[in-house]
């Protein structure tokens, strides 16, 4: 294909375009348990017009042209500041996402460890093995090891092992709050005092929980202490463009002390232009981010966000107990937060994840234990009692026909 000699329409773009996608999974119809997340028609509405509002701004240029989309940025990280429970010398940034977010917290910490240690010596991370591949990421790019530790039996990270493997070039622990795979916050309390004991920075990232688990919290659900009131954690991650319902690409960080923030920001002088500061791993950002996170937290505000969280925890509860009632099927864990997995004892789960992929349903997979997995939203409300007669269905055809040979499907992201 080439860059088109005459120009085209919209009109006929746009049914070019619909066409394209005629095939793709059909994610408001909850066909798919990851990637996208919904909460009502009236926040996907504010999304787009806030984020097309500001869709040719800059936030890059937030200090020097656009006042107002800075200002949007600052108010969205202090309610983050205030939701995560963070001191007064706390600051925030606004990302793009949540491999970003690490990855500058990961660079945050290298800085802090060379302050200590100098740069000869080649520093670690030390993490529960259910930690985001984007902490492996951070480690390729800044030559850091990242030593994966085996869980507990209870699927969480196991404190004793982790202190076990911490040595002296050891400059980073993580928790999960939850992690990805089980959706399980990780023992951030006993992780915090790890890391005191040790002078250890501990990294929460909480992208996929941070914007949803301090209202299952205010909810009374019984949900551990996860963010800046321990005070072992040093700096957090949570993902707006995930349960804070917010439209890609957007993400907070945040650190307990400004002077590990500095550290972490890119400060350059010598080149035509002069000075460029940032402190995000990016140049150009979208407004439309910045802005569209600004409408959505004030639209929703806190009892907006309850509400949503009562509905994502009963819906989670009745897809747990569902699953339960189909023979053969086992909840690797009971959902804390957002996330399903389970497996089977005596079918092969993949096999069964097979039949739902033939029925349109896409399914998350879990290697260890083997096992099905969703993220969910409330895309999947309505759709729960056909997912889980497609599921029932689909074990019992993996049961009648166990000569069939094992799924080749392979987990992945
Ligand atoms: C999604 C996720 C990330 C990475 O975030 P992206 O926005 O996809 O870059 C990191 N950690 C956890 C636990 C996540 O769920």
């Amino acid at each position: 294909m080439k860059l088109p000699e005459q120009g085209v329409d919209w009109a006929e773009l746009e049914a070019e375009m619909t066409a394209m996608t005629s095939a793709d999974i059909d994610w408001r119809r909850g066909r798919t348990p990851l990637y996208t997340f919904f909460a009502t028609e009236n926040v996907n509405a504010i999304g787009k017009q806030a984020f097309t509002k500001f869709m040719s701004e800059n936030a890059l240029g937030g200090k020097r042209a656009f006042f107002g989309v800075k200002r949007m940025e600052d108010e969205v990280l202090a309610i983050g500041l205030d939701l995560f429970h963070a001191p007064s010398d706390a600051q925030g940034i606004m990302t793009t996402g949540g491999t970003e977010s690490i990855v500058l917290a990961v660079k945050g910490c290298r800085d802090w460890f060379r302050t200590r240690r100098g740069t000869a010596r080649r520093p670690n991370i030390v993490a529960p093995s259910s930690v985001h591949p984007a902490f492996d990421k951070a480690g390729e790019l800044m030559d850091i090891p990242i030593r994966r530790i085996p869980l507990g039996p209870d699927l969480r990270a196991d404190v004793a092992l982790i202190s076990a493997a911490v040595d002296e070039d050891t400059m980073m622990v993580v928790g999960s709050a939850p992690c990805f795979p089980h959706g399980l916050v990780d023992p951030i309390e006993s992780l915090g005092d790890l890391a005191l004991e040790r002078d250890l920075w501990l990294h929460v990232d909480a992208c996929v929980g941070g914007y949803v688990a301090p209202f299952v919290r205010m909810l009374g659900r019984p949900l551990p202490a996860f963010d800046l009131e321990i005070a072992g954690v040093r700096s957090l991650s949570a993902d707006l463009h995930k349960f804070g319902f917010c439209p890609k690409p957007a993400s907070t960080l945040f650190y307990r002390y400004a002077e590990d923030a500095e550290r972490q920001a890119f400060d350059f002088d010598t080149w035509p232009n002069g000075r460029l500061a940032t402190n995000t791993l990016v140049g150009t950002r979208p407004a439309g981010s910045v802005a569209a996170a600004w409408a959505i937290l004030h639209h929703l505000g806190r009892t907006g966000y309850v509400e949503i969280a009562r509905r994502l925890m009963e819906m989670m509860d009745a897809y747990a107990e569902g699953v339960e009632s189909i023979e053969g099927l086992r909840l690797w864990t009971r959902p804390e937060l957002t996330i399903l997995n389970f497996g089977a004892e005596e079918i092969d789960i993949f096999s069964v994840a097979d039949h739902m992929t033939r029925d349109g349903w896409l399914s998350g997979l879990t290697n260890k234990p083997r096992g099905i997995h969703a993220m969910m939203a409330l895309q999947h409300e309505p759709v729960r009692e056909e997912y889980l007669a497609g599921l029932r269905a689909a074990v019992e055809a993996v049961r009648r026909a166990p000569q069939d040979r094992p799924s080749t499907l392979r987990a992945s992201y």
